[in-house]
């Protein structure tokens, strides 16, 4: 520049011009200079000092390797920025220095950094604003002192050796200064050999600049990090953040364990890592489609999506996703809750709603609801729903013989053979117990209804091994079909409910269309039962007594009880009809209570009026017999009334003996002494083995009329009749004849061994008064009158 001016091709006033200009452009670019050093330092020494942070980690640790570069070359270039600037001022300051003394001075005068000359590390020269910075007030009283007196004992190593190693630094050295009146400042300190034309020794220039704002803007930042990561850290929610690639940049540890991964292990790999193929192409497209157009549909929105583990499983999770924009850089974050728990109760919700817990075969409220579409369907194409009710025959006593636990088994494999008959013609359902029901909504073509149900009764029929012992059971099926014979989904529940019903009531393994004949039983078995609930209260009952002949001498010698009613409302109800119900109702225990009472009180008049005691059966349910106080009841009726025991018979069925044998026997047992005696009633009708009625502590039997009826003429009745009286006899048991309506089957049945006959051809059942009319003219011939 000096050459410049000096240059020789002008003029002397032309120099001065020139001289003039050059003046001006230097302060120009002095001032340019000045500028720039303020506007740019500051800026510049934030960018770099953050970089530095982030550098060495201050700001926590940074794991992605393209993220560490940027900061590096961050720092680099920052510094290269600043020292070119340093340069340059330098040289301008020295310059203007060479220029004039005063210049210099100013601007060491008003310069904002501190700017010192030490010799030696004694304070020689300092400007006000290091005074300032140093807290020594006025300037003058600086001079001579040592600059490392103001220097905060953590960096006094920094300037152990003095202050001239640092004119050879490449980058400012941060150091702490003491304020003389307390507080500190954080300064970066420059140091340049200072070399001035009266002195001989050498000396350093320092310039230091106040970076103590700029250091706590940058603690604030990283306390500020530093918090947000602690939260990141402690949330239950995991935190992804990715760049526009889809780069994991953080994950905290939350997101860490949901994905299975080491601390830090996901860092810089894709996100897709995490995702399943489909909802990685998916993602890949948002992303795309985003940063190209800013359109985005699943920004700000929760999602259920499927998490891929390291280990491959698969984790439901629940996403919400933002977006935002850093350094130029689009960045998203995801915040995924694992939604495994949820998702669990929700599919246990839903079992229980739809599953029955043994089988895990559809429960009722999916039958409601198939039921409900079937029924729609059938009505949109004139379509036809067959709705099967199956309920297992005899299924307690599978229980009570093998255990629930076999029990349970037996109804597993009863339902799985159902759906293996059903297959996709329609639902099978397990209403719970031994109850399951059938829709059939897609029937095979021209295939019957009836041979559907005959398949599931012969796929239950065929034998269960459990714990390798093979088990039969039965199963009775109730048919009900919409629209032919029932109208509405209540109708259709209804009728197959019917139908079961009466297929029981046929026997087990049976089969039962409902026909409108159901409905009419039903309703009139709800009028019996209406009426019996009023019938005892109103002494709407009566008993009538069949006499009980001594075959070898036609001498009346008891009397069967039975019992009648009339009701005001029915008429004429026959027992056989009404019985049932009674016994179904659980009204029996009553009524056969009062039979009993009024039976023995009876009889007992009968002994006293014709001093000689008349044998009186009375009739025994089996609901009846398992009541816990039949044994007191007997007791109190045979005391009240006055009858010997003796004279009282309880007939009873075969069903109730093979029921519950043990509990059987123990009551009969007790009841047997007493002093009553035990007929088994309708012999030959029930399913008991004759080597089973041995178990029982019998006296009679009571041989069905079934057996008599066909006497004497039909071989097999005189090959049956034979083999109980022979039987009979070998058990030492006392043999009745029931229903004898001829002099035939009398004298044959007397002829074979029988002891006592009961039946028309001696008298119908009769009044009490008739009874004792009888006995008192020792009728036994044929008797007109009931
Ligand atoms: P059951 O114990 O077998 O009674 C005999 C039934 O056969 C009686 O019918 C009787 O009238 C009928 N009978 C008697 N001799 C002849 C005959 O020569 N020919 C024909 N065709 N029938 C004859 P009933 O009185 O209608 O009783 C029907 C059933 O009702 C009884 O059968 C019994 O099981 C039940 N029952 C009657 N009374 C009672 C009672 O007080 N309690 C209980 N639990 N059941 C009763
Ligand atoms: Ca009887
Ligand atoms: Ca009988």
């Amino acid at each position: 520049m000096v050459e410049d001016r000096t240059g020789t091709s002008a003029t002397g006033g032309d120099v001065k011009v020139l001289e003039d200009k050059l003046e001006a452009a230097n302060k120009a670019v002095a001032s340019v200079l000045e500028t720039l050093s303020h506007d740019l330092r500051t800026p510049l020494n934030t960018i770099i000092g953050f970089a530095d942070m982030m550098d060495q980690a201050i700001l926590g640790p940074v794991e992605n390797s393209q993220y560490r570069s940027y900061v590096e070359d961050i720092c680099r270039e920052g510094r290269s920025m600043l020292d070119i600037l340093n340069d340059l001022l330098d040289r301008q300051r020295f310059e203007s220095m060479e220029r004039s003394d005063k210049d210099f001075r100013h601007m060491i005068e008003l310069a904002p950094d501190l700017i010192s000359v030490c010799r030696d590390g004694v304070i020689h020269l300092i400007n006000p604003a290091g005074a300032n910075m140093l807290g020594v007030w006025p300037v003058e009283t600086l001079v001579g002192r040592r600059f490392e007196e103001f220097v905060n004992a953590d960096c006094q190593p920094l300037i152990a050796d003095g202050l001239e190693p640092l004119t050879e630094r490449a980058t400012r050295l941060p150091l702490t200064l003491c304020r003389a009146g307390g507080g500190e400042v954080d300064i970066e300190l420059a140091a340049l050999d200072y070399q001035s034309e009266d002195e001989s020794g050498g000396a350093v220039m320092l310039m230091g600049r106040d970076v103590t704002e700029r250091n706590r803007a940058l603690r604030e930042v990283a306390a500020r990090e530093d918090h947000i990561r602690k939260i990141m850290d402690t949330v239950v929610e995991g935190i992804i953040t990715i760049d526009q690639n889809s780069i994991i940049e953080t994950i905290n540890p939350a997101a860490e364990k949901i994905f299975g991964y080491e601390a830090g292990e996901l860092i810089g790999s894709h996100v897709g890592v995490l995702m399943g193929d489909n909802d990685r192409r998916l993602h890949d497209a948002h992303v795309a489609r985003y940063v190209k157009t800013g359109q985005s549909q699943i920004l700000g929105q929760s999602r259920e999506v499927t998490g891929i583990r390291k280990d491959g499983a698969q984790v439901p999770l629940v996403l919400s996703i933002s977006g935002f924009v850093a350094q130029g850089r689009q960045f998203f974050i995801g915040a995924i809750h694992d939604d495994t728990e949820r998702k669990r109760a929700e599919r246990q919700l839903w079992e229980l709603a739809t599953q029955d817990p043994l089988t895990k075969m559809p429960n009722r409220n999916v039958r409601n609801e198939r039921l409900d579409a079937a029924v729609a369907a059938a009505d949109t194409d004139q379509g036809e729903v067959t709705f099967m009710f199956v309920d297992l025959d005899n299924f307690k006593k599978i229980n009570d013989a093998l255990g629930y636990t076999a029990g349970d088994e037996v109804i597993r494999e009863a339902g799985s053979r159902m759906e293996m008959v059903i297959g996709n013609c329609g639902l099978v359902v397990h209403l719970g117990g031994d109850e399951f029901s059938i829709i059939v909504d897609h029937p095979p073509d021209g295939v019957e209804m009836e041979t559907i149900a005959k398949e599931v009764l012969a796929a239950v029929a065929r034998p269960f091994m459990v714990d390798g012992k093979e088990v039969f059971i039965t199963a009775s099926i109730g048919v009900s079909i919409y629209p032919n014979n029932s109208k509405s989904v209540p109708e259709i529940l209804k009728h197959a409910d019917l139908a079961v019903h009466e297929a029981k009531r046929r026997g087990t393994g049976e089969q039962c269309f409902y026909t409108s004949m159901l409905s009419d039983k039903a309703e009139r078995r709800m009028e019996i039962e209406r009426g019996l609930r009023l019938a005892l209260h109103n002494g709407e009952f009566h008993l009538v007594y069949q006499p009980k002949i001594d075959l070898e001498d036609r001498s009346i010698c008891g009397a069967e009880a039975l019992l009648r009613w009339n009701s005001p409302s029915l008429g004429f109800v026959p027992p056989d009809e009404f019985i049932p119900v009674a016994e179904e109702s659980g009204l029996i225990g009553e009524i056969g209570r009062w039979v009993l009472i009024t039976a023995c009180e009876t009889a007992a008049s009968w002994a006293e009026f014709f001093e000689r005691p008349y044998h009186i059966g009375v009739n025994f349910s089996a609901a009846q017999f398992h009541e816990p106080d039949i044994v007191e009841w007997v007791a109190i009726c045979l005391e009240s009334s006055g009858l010997d025991p003796k004279c009282l018979d309880m007939e009873l069925t075969e069903s109730m003996l093979v029921d519950n044998p043990d509990h059987t026997i123990g009551v009969l047992r007790t009841l047997k002494d007493l002093g009553v005696s035990v007929s088994m009633d309708d012999f030959g009708t029930g399913y008991s083995s004759l080597s089973y009625l041995t178990r029982f502590p019998l006296d009679t039997l009571k041989v069905d009329r079934a057996f008599v009826t066909n006497l004497p003429e039909d071989r097999d009745a005189v090959a049956i009749a034979r083999a109980i009286v022979s039987m009979a006899q070998n058990l030492d048991l006392h043999i009745v004849a029931e229903g004898i309506e001829t002099e035939n089957q009398s004298g044959f049945l007397h002829a074979l061994g029988c002891h006592v006959g009961q039946g028309y051809l001696f008298s119908k059942p009769v009044s009490d008064e008739e009874f004792q009319t009888l006995i008192g003219g020792n009728i036994v011939a044929l008797h007109a009158c009931e």
